[in-house]
């Protein structure tokens, strides 16, 4: 066998035929050329016999390994003119437009990067992190289902801060299915009305139930494109607030402690963060000690932890609608009384939100259900910090999340 038809059936490339091959110094080189002779547009279908002038463009793809060689694909290509597109350099059927990589490169590096790691992936792929980010981009543009955002009913929409100083992602998510459908950057009003706008109102109408957090802004959207949906508050949310209300208290206590100059009893507060932060069931064995002493003490701190956990366990599973209307009336009350401002404060959002509250939890949109998927968007966005835009980190969370089906270079393609 020839070495280039050797090559033709090692590489697999759709559409194109060896003509030569040689081994640099660091990579193979693997010179091809295209089948058709039709010119392709590559970023839609049109095609035409004619080119656009003589101009050829030099092109280079990276194609898979070959074991622990570098392997490069270059083709002499032609360029057409694109009724829609205009002038551009002819499409290949391995790579998608604008690409180094093939399509095959590209499938490996999206598995990886929606199984694992930075370091891992750049390592093994020798790409760096910021190319990922551009390749997964590609990846998503074209391979999400395009039938996501068909058949919605219960919906969440919510933000989720991917970068530090305060750069937001909001994003869509089916409860039924359980997955993120939607995203963008941005958040509030603005970012939901960019949502319905793509869902157009046919779809936005069959919508029921929208679950969301306190703030105006998404309320807003809805309430204008999906006026039928019921307004669900995610008790998610509910928890989390009163998690920063018990942090406010922690912190006056605190600063009022090292201002009288008890600096013993103030760096126990500060030690106590953590104790009072995470659920009792997840203490560690000195949390546990500081959250003891804590409760021996009593006093403002340990008040407004009561408080929180008596909310938290509002939301357990397993209580029916009308306990919790109950119970959310009694912690209004109690919260009220209690001469924690943070606290007050809280009650009165509370009070103002009781309705969306209360349907979230008739609805069954509960804590469980929508913990499960937050958790697991917030640990891949700590991943997408590095990455050099907002699409970047938005196509990790939906190739993790979404709905989209990523196959490796040698598993067969469903869709061919
Ligand atoms: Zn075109």
């Amino acid at each position: 066998m020839r070495v280039t038809a050797a090559f033709s059936r090692l590489l697999r490339l759709k559409g194109v035929w060896v003509r030569a091959v040689r081994f640099e110094p660091d990579r193979v080189v693997v010179e091809v050329a295209l089948r058709r002779r039709r010119l392709v547009c590559p970023e839609c279908s049109f095609s035409t016999p004619h080119r656009h002038n003589i101009r050829e463009v030099q092109s280079v793809w990276r194609h898979l390994d070959l074991g622990v060689w570098r392997l490069e694909i270059r083709a002499t290509l032609r360029r057409l003119s694109c009724p829609v597109h205009g002038v551009r350099t002819e499409g290949v059927p391995f790579a998608r437009a604008g690409s180094d990589f093939t399509r095959d490169f590209e499938a490996l590096v999206a598995f990886l990067a929606s199984r694992t790691d930075k370091t891992t992936i750049t390592r093994l792929v020798r790409i760096n992190w910021r190319t990922v980010g551009r390749i997964i981009e590609r990846v998503c543009a074209t391979d999400l289902d395009p039938g996501r955002l068909d058949e919605l009913f219960d919906i969440g929409i919510d933000e989720i801060s991917w970068r530090k100083q305060h750069r937001y992602l909001t994003l869509v998510c089916d409860h039924q299915r359980r997955r993120v459908v939607w995203g963008t950057e941005g958040a509030g009003e603005k970012a939901g009305d960019r949502f319905f706008a793509e869902l157009g109102p046919e779809r936005a109408s069959q919508i029921k139930a929208i679950s969301m957090d306190m703030g105006p802004g998404y309320a807003k959207s809805a309430r204008k494109h999906a006026p039928q949906a019921t307004i669900c508050i995610d008790s998610y949310h509910v928890v989390q607030l009163a998690t920063k209300a018990l942090e406010e208290v922690r912190r006056d206590y605190w600063n009022e402690l090292r201002s009288l100059g008890d600096q013993q009893a103030a760096r126990r507060f500060k030690d106590a963060r953590w104790a009072l932060l995470k659920n009792p069931e997840n203490l560690t064995k000195s949390q546990a000690v500081t959250y003891r002493k804590l409760k021996r003490a009593g006093g403002e701190v340990w008040r407004a932890y009561t408080l929180k956990e008596a909310l938290r366990a509002i939301f357990a599973p397993g209580l029916t609608l009308e306990d919790v209307s109950v119970l959310i009336d009694r912690f209004i009350s109690c919260a009220t009384r209690s001469r924690l401002a943070p606290f007050t404060r809280l009650a009165q959002t509370i009070t103002k939100h009781r309705e969306g509250i209360l349907a979230a939890v008739r609805l069954g949109i509960t804590n469980a259900r929508t913990e499960a998927l937050n958790n697991k968007v917030r640990l891949i966005t700590r991943r997408a910090y590095g990455f050099h835009s907002a699409t970047a980190a938005l196509a990790l969370i939906m190739l993790t999340c979404g709905p989209i089906n990523l196959q490796l270079p040698h598993e067969p393609h469903l869709h061919p």
